[in-house]
């Protein structure tokens, strides 16, 4: 794996473990603009678009069913990745096509349902027992995320393989 790929799987890991700390601890201090991630920026129009098209599709509208409407902000950075951060905050890659947000916003809502489990920080011992379960979630949000770009004939754009992030979560195990 080159070093900039795993650069992106440990901001993967570090975005789910900020939607524990915040799905955990719902009296702490409001939650920072774009989930603290400096170079985002929300943009209504287009977080609407994005929106409009998941629920287009019956998968995008089943993810976004189940979850509080989400706040979606734009990161242009090169290094971007498209991650859950607190409750309900979506940062997306800005350089993507909006049809492959879509796909990826009914992926992350998926993970917005699940934010305890992707939250923890089991231990060793208990290490395959979670990973299976997060993995089992994965799945379904790389299933559900592929029949939305697949309805939407979206584009390639970015996104991590589960065996990617199967090395990631198993690094949290402690
Ligand atoms: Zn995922």
């Amino acid at each position: 794996m080159a070093g900039h790929e795993l650069l992106r799987v440990v901001t993967t890991v570090l975005g789910a473990a900020v939607v524990g700390a915040f799905g955990l601890s719902p009296g702490a201090s409001p939650e920072p603009a774009c989930g603290g991630f400096v170079d985002a920026r929300p943009s209504p129009a287009r977080a609407a678009r994005v929106l409009s098209l998941a629920r287009s599709t019956p998968e995008g509208r089943r993810a976004l069913a189940g979850v509080s409407e989400p706040e979606i902000c734009f990161d242009p950075g090169a290094d971007a990745r498209s991650v859950v951060v607190g409750p309900r905050t979506l940062v997306l890659v800005a350089q993507d096509d909006d049809r492959r947000l879509a796909a990826r916003a009914a992926h992350l809502s998926l993970h917005r349902r699940e934010a305890s489990l992707f939250g923890e920080s089991p231990s060793v011992a208990g290490c395959d027992a979670w990973l299976s379960r997060v993995l089992a979630a994965e799945r379904e949000a790389h299933a559900t995320e592929a029949a939305v770009a697949r309805e939407l004939a979206a584009p390639a754009g970015s996104g991590e393989s589960l065996e990617e992030l199967a090395v990631a979560y198993r690094a949290r195990c402690r």
